[in-house]
């Protein structure tokens, strides 16, 4: 059986019908940027995550960029300011910070959850240091109530990393609601994709919200006139007109992947896997699903054998490229090794039933790392 990691042209097929009709919706309305696509699905995506504002912006990596961006232009962040961010994250999330001028504060994750350790955070607050930057990594919430009580104790921003977590809740809220605002990709892998790049910032901040419809558009608010040194990083009214056909998709779609995860939690039995745990108060969304081998590059090429498509999330950790060549020196033993061990089964909203038993088979049959 050739089970790939993620048959996206399999997702999309699903609501082809309606996805032609958005598209030809826009195709004759002659109007294609920042337009009724855009603000209706601003509307809907705030209502969905439960906050007052959604800003449409060109993908992820501008979302947190201009959040920053925004609390510069405030006053509330300025250039040197330190901002806390997980070892262990996609390096968009560090480049927002650095992009901004800002100094990332990389502290290591709970190795249970692969998440932002808060118990770690506390000593490596300093006077300089003006916000937190949980990222929800693989569709887990980080533990945003321990991260709050640190943010109102010390008077941090709270800006999260909801690329991966598009529906997934901690302690009831929605991801997007949890902190003073955050960062939401639409890459098409992603929980809820967009047939291209496409972003949103959610947020109950009005100040921040009014910036950021600024921000993204040149920095003004009136045409030709430019309050900001902006960007140009909008939303486009095609992507938000196919975003508003699969939004109805989400929470049904997370449901199918909490079925795999439950299944592949269930069901794969190997003492050499170690299987994800997932943390008090979360109702994950399992973007992706990632299990724990030490002899993981065996493991990959097993599967591998048997048809079954896996990726590493991620094989080299941020303060280890070559982007960040000044950080070389640096050591963060855990975030090493979950990127030595870590390795991401398929799991989609359309993956068969037999599918799934075929990966649970392929895991429970390898040999582990004597062969
Ligand atoms: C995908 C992703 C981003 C960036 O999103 P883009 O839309 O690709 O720019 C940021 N952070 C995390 C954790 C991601 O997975």
């Amino acid at each position: 059986m050739n089970i790939p990691f993620l048959d996206l042209g399999g997702i999309n097929a699903r609501d082809r019908a309606a996805l032609i009709t958005a598209f030809t919706r826009v195709l004759d309305s002659g109007w294609y940027v920042l337009g009724k696509e855009v603000e209706a699905f601003e509307r809907e995506y705030a209502a969905y995550c439960g906050t007052r504002h959604c800003v449409g912006v060109g993908n992820g990596l501008e979302a947190l960029v201009l959040i920053l961006r925004a609390w510069i232009e405030l006053g509330v962040l300025k250039a040197g300011d330190e901002v806390i961010v997980p070892a262990n994250t996609y390096i968009a999330t560090i480049l927002a910070i650095t992009e901004n001028g800002l100094t990332p504060v990389l502290v290591e994750p709970d190795p249970a959850t692969c998440n932002i350790d808060p118990a770690r955070i506390e000593a490596h607050l300093g006077t300089r240091t003006r916000a937190i930057l949980p990222v929800h990594l693989y569709g887990q919430t980080a533990d945003m109530l321990a991260i709050h009580a640190l943010a109102q104790k010390h008077g941090l921003k709270v800006v999260e990393d909801c690329a991966q977590a598009q529906g997934a809740r901690h302690a009831g809220v929605r991801a997007g609601a949890l902190g003073d605002a955050a960062g939401h990709s639409f890459f098409p892998t992603k929980n809820f994709g967009a047939l291209g790049d496409a972003g949103a910032v959610t947020t109950n901040d009005d100040a921040l919200a009014d910036a950021l419809c600024a921000l993204r558009n040149y920095g003004s608010h009136r045409k030709y006139e430019n309050m900001y040194k902006g960007a140009n990083s909008r939303l486009d009214e095609l992507q938000a007109a196919l975003l508003r056909v699969k939004l109805g998709r989400v929470d049904a779609d997370n449901q199918r992947r909490r079925d795999i995860a439950g299944r592949y939690r269930r069901e794969i039995r190997h003492p050499e896997i170690t299987l994800p745990v997932v943390g008090t108060n979360n109702e994950p969304v399992w973007h992706v699903f990632v299990v724990r081998a030490p002899a993981r590059d065996a493991l990959q090429a097993h599967l591998n054998d048997q048809g079954i498509g896996t990726l590493i999330h991620y094989p080299i950790p941020p303060h280890q490229q070559q982007a960040y060549r000044e950080w070389k020196a640096r050591s963060y033993p855990v975030t090493e090794q979950i990127h030595r061990e870590v390795l991401s089964l398929p799991i989609s909203p359309v993956m068969s039933v037999e599918q799934v038993s075929a990966v649970v088979a392929a895991c429970n049959a390898w040999r582990g790392s004597e062969c």
